[in-house]
């Protein structure tokens, strides 16, 4: 029986930000006491909690989050751990390593997700210390042809993120503040990452789950 596992971060005032984005706002609309049934009013960037990086983002004319191809939802993904201090970067050479040890051969309709952890820092301030990518391990990425990565850290890379740069023109899709991958470091499976359909969106929440066998 396949094992379904929310990889998923929550969307609440609380949520952690990029700096520069507001907190989110969830705000009562109705309540059943009220108007007899019970909605909230949602503000937040597109980018705010676990979400995907349309083309767009970074990429003038480039396919919004409204335009992608339905097949790049459904997928597979395999899970490279890593055990980083805040700050520190991974090389090339590392994720060539990782990917090798867990014997899948990644390339058009995978998925390769970064897991170090970050979703479980508790301070903000080491949370915005999170570990990147270099900038050659965009041009493995390009190289493998692969549908997108995601990570669970705010972003892939620093200022001025040239990973973004290398692979959202090539419409590989970045996938930002995944959560639970610890666990399941080394492991590949099928994986539904649906974002909101916002038109012209540079970006929008997802939800993604995993489907373990
Ligand atoms: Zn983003």
């Amino acid at each position: 029986m396949a094992r379904y596992v929310d990889l998923t971060q929550p969307i609440s005032p609380s949520t952690r930000v990029f700096p520069g984005y507001p907190q989110p706002i969830v705000h009562k609309w109705t309540t059943i006491r009220e108007e007899g049934y019970f909605s909230n009013l949602l503000v937040f960037v597109e980018h705010t909690a676990t979400h995907m990086d349309s083309p767009a983002h970074f990429v003038e004319g480039a396919p919004t989050i409204d335009k992608l191809p339905l097949e790049k939802f459904f997928a597979r993904a395999v899970v490279l751990g890593f055990k980083k201090k805040p700050g520190e970067p991974v090389s090339r050479r590392e994720v060539e390593e990782a990917l090798s040890d867990t014997g899948v051969k990644v390339g058009k309709g995978w998925y390769v997700f970064f897991a170090f952890g970050w979703d479980r820092v508790e301070r903000f301030e080491d949370w915005l210390k999170y570990p990147y990518l270099e900038d050659d391990v965009g041009d493995l990425i390009v190289e493998l042809g692969v549908e997108g990565i995601g990570v669970d850290t705010p972003s892939p890379d620093l200022s001025p993120f040239n990973v973004h740069k290398k692979l959202l023109p090539k419409s590989i899709v970045i996938i930002e503040n995944l959560s639970g991958l610890v666990e399941l470091a080394g492991r590949s499976f099928n994986v539904v990452i649906l974002p909101l359909k916002v038109e012209g969106g540079s970006g929008a929440p997802v939800r993604v789950v995993g489907v373990l066998e």
